[in-house]
């Protein structure tokens, strides 16, 4: 069987992938046991097949990974940041080989189109890039002391090993986000990958071992696939990990927070969105509703960054309505491996029942179904998108669903719009279309949108990794990941003041038993 799924996908082949995979690695040469573990299935949401199995990690299997980290760090802290750096675009280098195969397994194990796979890979790419300039720009700041002949600064050092929890819906993507910074800042770290997708994780490990080896490093990066109840919660009240970059649900997040917090150790929350886009009568409707369709559908609705509500200007709503039907219409649903595909399945069966589920639940809320959402009769996990219509920030339009679902709400004034924009408990990505000045500089100021992101006239998805991300309100806690200062984050500030004179005068001009 495994064979002729080997016939049918070669990249997995290529990308090392067996048919019982260990789900721990704890150094680029050690694997550890599959024997005596329970195994988990990878299942392709394409057609609902096995792709392979994985060996669920043990406690024991975690402490042994996590130990190797531990000493790991110890070297690698000591190794010249930019030479940490030169490792590291040697690991871009690898993931610019395999951007093809990688890009097709993120298709086969999670279901987004291939262009977005392989563009999720060119992401882990951009942002090694990326770590390889800040390995040398780890900059800290120096300070004019109030005493003579004083010296003061700050500077920035390693924090140890750090766990990195990751999200099916971009299984490579968000853990090179954390990985390529922590990695130039000294880090080391475990991974714990979503079980919807451990093959990607085991894929990329093997990528990043092969590079490691070469530099005769061995446990920069390890991997731990295990039950979240299990291992994941290890992760979390395990006092050797100080920082926890966690990403997918509140829910997960509230747990995160909750442990990790309990023992004062730092967490990195990225959570569940709700974005909108407000759409002005005088936007420009050709490039909002490409926007919108791109938002709301691309990766099936199952980017964190997702546009899951458009707030439609009253006057422009029924031609809104009208346009984006005709574009839904002509989304070709089926294959993601098929490069004409433009939307691919969900995730599971639980996702399609969730978006149905949703649709259920509105017409007592007041909303009603206009589009879409539509079971597709062939093997695996498909739905058609769906458009429904909403009075206000009813219940629905507050959660969460996790499927290419979206909600039109009516409004008249701007102040209304950022009311019902901001009224919602998550805040990651917004965006805001217009071609007035007054409207773009008050959707971007304090009275405006209350997330993390906020664009105008381009859509809530597909951030660039330059920028920080991140969301506030229930998306976390404000910490953010990729670009701009994120890598603060990953180390611990150090100031430090030199006396070179030969006295020892005290701060604030205090005289202590003189
Ligand atoms: P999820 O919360 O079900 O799982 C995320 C990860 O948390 C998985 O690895 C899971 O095993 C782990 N986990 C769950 N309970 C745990 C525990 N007690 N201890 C340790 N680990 C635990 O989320 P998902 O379904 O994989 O991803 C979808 C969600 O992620 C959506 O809500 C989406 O918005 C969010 N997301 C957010 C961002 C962002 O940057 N804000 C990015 C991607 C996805």
């Amino acid at each position: 069987m495994f064979n002729e799924t080997l016939q049918k996908y070669s990249f997995l082949k290529d990308l090392g992938i067996e048919e019982v995979n260990s789900g721990a690695c704890s150094g680029v040469d050690t694997w550890l046991p599959t024997e005596g573990r329970d195994l988990l299935e990878s299942i392709s949401p394409i057609d609902g097949s096995v792709i392979a199995k994985v060996a669920l990690a043990t406690s024991e299997d975690y402490e042994n990974v996590i130990k190797a980290a531990q000493e790991e760090f110890q070297t690698w802290q000591m190794i010249p940041a930019p030479k940490r750096g030169l490792i590291i675009r040697d690991f871009g280098d690898e993931l610019r080989k395999y951007k093809d195969a990688l890009g097709q397994l993120i298709t086969l194990e999670m279901g987004k189109i291939v262009a977005e796979g392989k563009g999720e890979v060119q992401e882990a790419i951009d942002i090694s890039d990326f770590a390889v300039g800040l390995s040398r720009q780890l900059y800290g700041l120096t300070m004019k002391s109030e005493r003579v002949k004083h010296r003061m600064f700050e500077q920035y050092h390693p924090l140890g090993v750090v766990g990195i929890i990751t999200s099916f819906n971009f299984p490579v993507a968000v853990w090179s986000w954390n990985s390529m910074i922590a990695a130039v800042t000294g880090d080391t770290m475990v991974w714990k990958p979503s079980s919807q997708t451990p093959l990607c994780a085991i894929a990329v490990q093997k990528i990043a071992n092969r590079v490691m080896k070469r530099h005769g490093l061995k446990s920069v990066f390890t991997l731990v696939i295990g039950r979240g109840s299990e291992v994941g919660e290890k992760l979390l009240n395990d006092r050797r990990v100080p920082l926890i970059s966690a990403t997918g649900s509140t829910r997960m997040g509230v747990r995160v927070a909750e442990v990790v917090g309990k023992r004062l150790g730092r967490t990195i929350l990225e959570l569940g969105g709700n974005n909108a886009i407000i759409l002005m009568e005088d936007a420009n409707l050709d490039l909002a509703i490409r926007a919108i369709l791109f938002g709301a559908v691309g990766t099936a609705g199952q980017r964190c960054t997702t546009t899951r509500r458009i707030i439609v200007q009253r006057s422009i709503l029924k031609e809104v309505e009208e346009r984006l039907i005709k574009a839904y219409k002509q989304v070709t649903i089926g294959d993601p491996l098929d490069p004409h595909t433009v939307m691919g399945p969900v995730v599971s069966q639980q996702a399609i029942k969730d978006m149905l589920d949703a649709i259920n639940a509105l017409p007592p809320q007041g909303g009603k179904l206009i589009h879409g959402g539509e079971r597709v009769n062939r093997k695996g996990f498909y739905i058609t998108p769906a458009i429904a219509e909403a009075p206000g920030n009813i219940q629905m339009v507050c959660t969460e669903t996790f499927a290419p679902l979206l909600y039109i709400i009516p409004f008249d004034t701007i102040d209304e719009a950022i009311e019902l924009h901001n009224g919602v408990p998550q805040g990651l990505s917004s965006a805001i279309f217009t071609d007035s000045v007054k409207y773009s500089e008050r959707f971007l100021s304090t009275i405006g949108s209350d997330c993390g992101i906020a664009n105008v006239n381009i859509g809530t998805s597909g951030a660039e990794i330059g920028g920080a991300f991140g969301g506030h309100k229930d998306t976390g806690n404000g910490g953010v990941e990729a670009g701009s200062d994120a890598w603060k984050q990953y180390m611990k500030r150090q100031t430090s003041t030199i006396n070179w004179s030969d006295e020892l005068p005290l701060a604030q001009g205090i005289k202590f038993g003189e």
